[in-house]
């Protein structure tokens, strides 16, 4: 059954297949954006994954609206997504190992961060320590919830401090990058890992191109931001194939058992 065209490389795609590789174009290898779901079939091991702090709902604390009051934006994406926020948390196994994970979606507002994105973050992380488990979080995400406000900048702080303190406990931390990861999210707990995996071709920067563009008024190199760039520059740690992230991730936390 041919019935999808790869919007990067033009050619036609058999979609049983598509998803099946979890939504990665067999011809040009792009990594499409993932839901929650499919990520934790993707990396956490069969029926493990126990939720942590799913009760947790934003609410329209400033009565915000642009061209739709914030309380309809966040019903809308309820509805659409099937999750409650921009970030799903828990605890899980990855190869028989115990992890706290967090799983971030960008259907749902632009994966944006606000205060039940920072809460959610910050109570794993808590999990985490109670628990020594290593923490686990796949990020993406268009930058803070302009509609929570001078709130959803201090999420940046509050998230370091959380994982600062896990750390300092000995719990160690992986964040995993995917496309795209930019704003306050990639200035906060995706850049505060000890080890940072990336997705291929994942754009993960603050400011995007664009916008770094205008500011700067000039040409940017085409791969700015890109995950193959950030490479070479020492922003990241390795580049991992979405078929290869499960089995990269066991080889990591076996390194971190110390066995
Ligand atoms: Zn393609």
């Amino acid at each position: 059954m041919t019935d999808f065209k790869c919007e990067i490389c033009g050619k036609d795609v058999d979609l049983d297949l598509f998803l099946k590789d979890f939504k990665v174009c067999p011809f040009c290898s792009h990594h499409y954006m993932l839901d929650v779901k499919t990520r934790i079939n993707l990396i956490a091991d069969t029926d493990s994954f126990n939720e942590i702090a799913g009760n947790l709902k934003s609410i329209d604390f400033l009565n915000f609206t642009d061209t739709k009051s914030y309380s309809d934006r966040i019903a809308e994406c309820e509805q659409k997504t099937g999750i409650s926020e921009a970030i799903i948390t828990g605890s899980a196994r990855i190869g028989g190992y115990n992890v706290c994970l967090g799983v971030m979606d960008f259907s749902f507002m632009g994966g944006s961060m606000g205060s039940v994105v920072g809460e959610k973050v910050k109570r794993l992380a808590d999990f985490a320590v109670a628990n020594k488990f290593p923490l686990i979080l796949v990020c993406t995400s268009g930058g803070a919830r302009m509609q929570e406000g001078i709130i959803s900048l201090m999420q940046m702080a509050k998230t370091v401090s959380a994982i600062n303190r896990a750390k300092d406990s000995g719990v160690p931390y992986i964040s995993v990058i995917s496309n795209p990861t930019t704003g306050g999210v990639s200035a906060s707990f995706a850049t505060a890992a000890d080890i940072i995996i990336a997705e291929p071709q994942a754009l993960f920067c603050f400011a995007g191109p664009r916008v770094v563009k205008q500011t700067i008024k000039k040409e940017l190199p085409p791969d700015f931001g890109l995950s193959e760039r950030n490479l070479k520059n020492g922003q990241i740690d390795m580049i991992v194939n979405r078929k290869d992230l499960k089995k990269t991730l066991i080889k990591i936390l076996k390194l971190f058992s110390g066995k």
